[in-house]
C-alpha cells in the first residue's frame, strides 16, 4: 500500500492523461496488458534503452516492448530508413520494393520458411497459420498448451478472461509430451495443427524443453497434423530463432514483434506445399488481405534492421548479455534467501516470486502476486520499467553499465522489503 501510494503522489500526469483517456475508452485503455492499479504510467519518450515518462521521470528501459523493442529507441539506421521512404509516400496502393527485400531476408533467417506472407501483427499470423492447416489437412482441431499467448484471441495463460476465436481446441501441458501425445492420439483423426511457443513468453518465459519440442515434431507427424512453431517472441534468441538452434523445421512459423524494427509487423510461412495455396494466381487460391500487410514503413524498418543492424554477432552478443543477468538476479536472490526467482533464455526474461526452478506452470501454483506487485513498484520508483507481470526484455543500446544498474535496483529494492520476501 506504501508503495502504490507513493507511486500515485509522484505520477500526477499520468493520472490526468487517464482521466483524459477514460472518457473514450475503457479504463483509458487500448491494451489489456498495460493496465495494473492504481493506474499505469504514461510514457512521453524513448532514447536508447531510455524512458521519460509524463511526469518527467526517467528509466531504464527492460521491457523493449514486450520484446518488439529489440533495436532500442531510435536507432539511427532504422530512423533512417524509415525517413528515407517516408520520402516516397506512405500508401502506394500497390506492390513496393522493400517486401522482397524483407521476405528474402526473413527466409534467409529461417529456411523454414520456403514461402511466407506478411500481416500487421503476431495475432493475425498465427490465425493465418491455423487457417493454412485447416485448409491442408481438411481438420479443425488445434493442440494447444496450457499458459500459452498466441495474441489477443488466442490466449491460454489464466491472466484474464479470454476473448479467444472459436476453434477446437484441445489444451495439453506444456513440457509434458506423454500428455501431448496421449491426448494427441485420443483425437489423430482430427488434428489439423500442433500450435507452440517454443519458449512460453507470456505465459511467463519457461522455455520449453529440447526433447519435448523435438518429441512434438514426431507426434505431429505421427497424427498427420503441422506443426507449428509460434516464435513470435523466440525468433530472437538465435539467428535462426530457437527452431534453428534446435534443429527442429516446423511445417509452418509465425513471427513479429522486432521483425518490423519496432513497427507493426507479423508474418506466417513455411512448407512450400502449404504456402502455395495462397499463391492468387491459383484457381483454388485462399485469399488475405489486409491493406497494411506490406506497408512501406514495416517493410523498409523491418528490412534495414535485419540486414544492417541484427547480425549473427549482435543476436549472440544480446543474448549472453541476457544469460548473465539473469545468472546474476537468481545469485542475488539465492544469497538474500528470498523466494525470487528470473526465468527465461537469453534476452528474454520474467521474475516471478516463487523460489524457482520454473519449469511449468504448476511450479508459479501459489507465487506471491503481493511480493511481485512490491517488485515491480519498487523498481519503477528506482528508475527501471519493467512490466508489471515480471516479464523483461532487454535491447540492443544496453551495456555491462545497465545491467550493473538493474541488479543494483534490484538489490536495493529487496534489501527495503527482505522480511517480507
Ligand atoms: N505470439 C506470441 C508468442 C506473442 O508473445 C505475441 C505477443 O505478445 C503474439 C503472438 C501476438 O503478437 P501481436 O501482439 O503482434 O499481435
Amino acid at each position: 500500500a506504501d508503495a502504490t501510494a507513493r507511486f500515485a503522489a509522484r505520477h500526477p500526469r499520468s493520472a490526468t492523461r487517464l482521466r483524459e483517456a477514460q472518457r473514450a475508452m475503457p479504463g483509458g485503455n487500448t491494451r489489456s496488458v498495460l493496465f495494473y492499479p492504481p493506474f499505469p504510467v504514461v510514457m512521453a519518450r524513448g532514447d536508447g534503452c531510455r524512458l521519460w515518462d509524463v511526469d518527467g521521470h526517467g528509466y531504464l528501459d527492460a521491457l523493449g516492448e514486450f520484446t518488439a523493442g529489440l533495436y532500442g529507441h531510435s536507432n539511427p539506421i532504422i530512423r533512417g530508413a524509415i525517413e528515407a521512404a517516408l520520402r516516397h509516400g506512405l500508401s502506394l496502393s500497390a506492390h513496393n520494393e522493400h517486401e522482397p527485400l524483407l521476405a528474402l531476408e526473413v527466409q534467409r533467417r529461417f529456411p523454414s520458411m520456403e514461402l511466407l506472407r506478411f500481416t500487421n501483427s503476431g495475432t493475425e499470423a498465427n490465425l493465418l497459420a491455423l487457417a493454412a492447416a485447416w485448409v491442408h489437412t481438411g481438420r479443425r482441431r488445434i493442440m494447444v498448451f496450457d499458459g500459452a499467448y498466441h495474441g489477443g484471441v488466442l490466449s491460454f495463460t489464466a491472466a484474464a478472461m479470454p476473448l479467444n476465436v472459436p476453434h477446437e481446441f484441445v489444451r495439453a501441458p506444456y513440457n509434458d509430451l506423454a500428455a501431448a501425445r496421449a491426448l494427441a492420439l485420443g483425437h489423430a483423426d482430427g488434428l489439423a495443427a500442433i500450435l507452440v511457443e517454443p519458449m512460453q513468453g507470456s505465459g511467463g518465459c519457461i522455455p520449453g524443453e529440447p526433447d519435448f519440442l523435438h518429441g512434438l515434431r514426431a507426434l505431429a507427424d505421427d497424427c498427420g497434423a503441422l506443426l507449428v512453431f509460434d516464435e513470435v517472441m523466440t525468433s530472437r534468441l538465435a539467428f535462426g530463432g530457437r527452431q534453428g538452434a534446435l534443429g527442429i523445421t516446423p511445417d509452418l512459423t509465425t513471427l513479429g514483434k522486432y521483425f518490423g524494427g519496432g513497427l507493426s509487423f507479423g508474418a506466417f510461412g513455411g512448407r512450400g506445399d502449404v504456402m502455395e495455396r495462397f499463391d492468387p494466381r491459383r484457381p483454388d487460391a485462399l485469399a488475405h488481405a489486409g491493406t497494411f500487410n506490406n506497408n512501406v514503413l514495416s517493410m523498409a524498418a523491418g528490412y534495414a534492421g535485419l540486414a544492417r543492424v541484427l547480425t549473427a554477432d549482435a543476436i549472440s552478443g544480446l543474448n549472453l548479455r541476457g544469460e548473465l543477468l539473469r545468472e546474476r538476479l537468481n545469485g542475488l536472490f539465492a544469497r538474500r534467501g528470498v523466494a525470487l526467482h528470473c526465468s527465461g533464455m537469453g534476452s528474454l526474461m520474467n521474475l516471478h516470486a516463487v523460489a524457482g526452478p520454473v519449469r511449468t506452470r504448476a511450479d508459479l501454483q501459489g507465487e506471491d502476486a503481493r511480493a511481485k506487485t512490491l517488485l515491480f513498484f519498487e523498481l519503477l520508483e528506482r528508475g527501471v520499467y519493467i512490466a508489471h507481470r515480471g516479464l523483461m526484455a532487454l535491447s540492443l543500446p544496453w551495456g555491462d553499465s545497465e545491467v550493473d544498474e538493474l541488479v543494483s535496483a534490484v538489490d536495493a529494492a529487496v534489501a527495503r522489503h527482505e522480511a517480507v520476501l
